[in-house]
C-alpha cells in the first residue's frame, strides 16, 4: 500500500506521536509548540508570550496598559543557535526547519 511518509515531531518525547503526513503540518506544530518564529513582547519588561491574549492579561495585571497597543508588539525572534537534536549550528529558520524535517523522517525509520 503506497503510504505517505509519516513524520513524527522529533521534539515531542512520547513515542506514539503525534504523527504528521505533511512537513507543513509538522512544522506548524513545531512552530506553535516548541519554537515560535514570532512572539508577543511586553514593551515594559521584555517578557515574551506566544499568545496575544496571554500578553494582554500580563499587561493588564502588571502594567495597567492599554490593550489596543498589543497588535504592534509582535516581534520576529531569532532561530535557535543550534539544532536541539543534532546540535549543529543553524543561523536561519530555513535551516532549522530542514533539520527538524530530517530528524522527523529519521526518527520514523528507526
Ligand atoms: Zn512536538
Ligand atoms: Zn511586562
Ligand atoms: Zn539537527
Amino acid at each position: 500500500m503506497p503510504d505517505r511518509p509519516m513524520l513524527k515531531c522529533p521534539l515531542c518525547p512520547q513515542k506514539e506521536g503525534p504523527y504528521y503526513s505533511h512537513t507543513s503540518s509538522l512544522l506548524r506544530h513545531v512552530q506553535t509548540k516548541h519554537y515560535t518564529p514570532t512572539s508577543y513582547k511586553c514593551k515594559s519588561c521584555g517578557k515574551f508570550y506566544h499568545r496575544r491574549d496571554n500578553l494582554l492579561t500580563h499587561i493588564h495585571l502588571h502594567h495597567g496598559g492599554i490593550e489596543a497597543d498589543a497588535p504592534n508588539l509582535k516581534e520576529r525572534l531569532d532561530p535557535p543557535e543550534r539544532c536541539p537534536i543534532c546540535q549543529i549550528p543553524l543561523g536561519s529558520w530555513g535551516k532549522f526547519k530542514k533539520c527538524i524535517v530530517m530528524h522527523a523522517i529519521l526518527d520514523e525509520e528507526l
